[in-house]
């Protein structure tokens, strides 16, 4: 561990957006033009479509300061034999409707597309779904899981698969539907590195984890300095360091009005070597929200 992805974060150009959305072209309220307007007006500057089973033909969408990503999201039956839902956003090709699960990930790992694994706990997946390589990352938190039956966090998922030693990422997402009592959005989000909002340097800082994912607080900075790890962020009342089994720790705010901005973790007990020795940092702020870092 420790090759810390985040090297620069306060430098960085961040880009924030999000990656799982419906519109009238599956089971979604709004149209496309309708969800544009929606979340540029919420102070994002991405959106991906990922209706099921359809690919979004989205990018034409796209206009100075607002990126619109191409995507679908496949469902059906997977390699564990549970129902599974993945989210396939930013390919180099169209996506060819898919058939069902397992071939709809092959067209778009084909395609080069960044998938993620959605929703598991909601799912009901086993942990063994995530040895599966086709996937780049998973749904540490969705939205409308999370509003419909508190099923919204995965992190037990992610934190086994880390322990493997799989190398995972995480993103937070709405997965919005704005129809019926589902009208929740801009609730979650990924806040991505991005010099210039393209799909292709979105795609880029994807593929290479360099983005944080979040439902409120924000980290600001993160940097190595000697055997400690320097963390900056938003007002929080816990910031944890969270590793393989019981291993980690967690700063707190004592009491809990006067919230914490900076930890300084000792990460000399963590082994670069071993890919199973993992690091992910995870923060809390007085509302209960929180920010996921991927694996350093
Ligand atoms: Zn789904
Ligand atoms: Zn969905």
């Amino acid at each position: 561990m420790l090759h810390n992805r985040y090297d620069g974060l306060d430098t960085w150009k961040l880009r924030k957006g999000n990656l799982h959305v419906h519109s009238t072209r599956s089971d979604g309220g709004k149209t496309y033009d309708e969800l544009v307007a929606l979340y540029r007006a919420a102070g994002h500057d991405f959106l991906a479509f990922t209706d099921h089973m359809v690919f979004a033909d989205a990018g034409r969408l796209s206009t100075p300061g607002f990126l619109c990503i191409e995507g679908i999201e496949i469902h059906g039956e997977a390699r564990d034999g549970t129902g599974a839902h993945a989210i396939a956003v930013a390919p180099e090709r169209p996506i060819r409707a898919p058939k069902d699960f397992d071939s709809g990930l092959d067209e778009a790992a084909d395609a080069g597309a960044f998938i993620a694994l959605a929703h598991p706990h909601w799912c009901g997946n086993s942990f063994g779904i995530l040895d599966d390589p086709r996937f780049h990352a998973l749904e540490v938190y969705n939205e409308v899981c999370e509003d419909i039956c508190a099923k919204g966090t995965s992190a037990d998922y992610w934190d086994w698969a880390l322990s493997q030693g799989r190398t995972l990422l995480g993103v937070a997402v709405d997965d919005a539907h704005l129809g019926g009592p589902y009208q929740r959005y801009a609730r979650a989000w990924i806040k991505i590195k991005a010099d210039s909002l393209t799909s292709h340097e979105i795609a880029g800082s994807l593929r290479a984890g360099l983005f944080y994912a979040s439902n409120g607080p924000d980290f600001l900075d993160i940097r190595r300095q000697g055997n400690e790890l320097v963390v900056r962020t938003s007002p929080v009342v816990a910031l944890c360091a969270v590793g393989r089994n019981g291993k980690g720790s967690r700063d707190r705010s004592l009491p809990p009005d006067a919230p914490i901005t900076e930890a300084h973790i000792n990460v000399a007990g963590w082994n670069a070597d071993d890919p199973a020795d993992y690091l992910r940092l995870e923060i809390v702020d007085e509302r209960g929200r929180r920010a996921w870092t991927n694996p350093l």
